[in-house]
């Protein structure tokens, strides 16, 4: 996505709670906890889905992924304004470090672990 199309949806989404007076909820720690709930209500469409069904979404169940990946994406876009973080900096750079932390050559079938970096 280029940066202007990302910075017009972030203004977008930026005025949306400023017309509706909620820019006042709109706290760094409010808007993680939203995050938080959102990428939940993403995870409810899968609970009790085999791993098989979880990849054949039927179409209300792709469209309910579909906005509730929106929603992830518009607290994203509000938690870069709110902490003055340039998101495809920032992506471009965890890509970078990834890459450094998982090389190729030494990449297991087997998903890594985390360790919240
Ligand atoms: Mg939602």
């Amino acid at each position: 996505m280029a940066r202007t199309e990302l910075t017009a949806l972030q203004k977008k989404v930026v005025e949306f709670g400023e017309k509706r007076n909620w820019r006042q909820f709109h706290s760094p720690k409010n808007i993680a906890s939203a995050l938080s709930v959102e990428a939940a209500e993403l995870l409810e469409i899968f609970q009790w889905m085999s791993e098989q069904e979880s990849r054949q979404l039927n179409k209300e169940e792709k469209q309910n992924a579909a906005f509730e990946l929106a929603d992830i994406f518009m607290y994203t876009l509000l938690m870069s304004e709110a902490l003055e973080i340039d998101l495809l900096q920032s992506t471009v750079e965890k890509i970078e470090l990834n890459e450094q932390r998982f090389p190729i050559n030494e990449a297991a079938i087997k998903p890594h672990s985390h360790n919240n970096v």
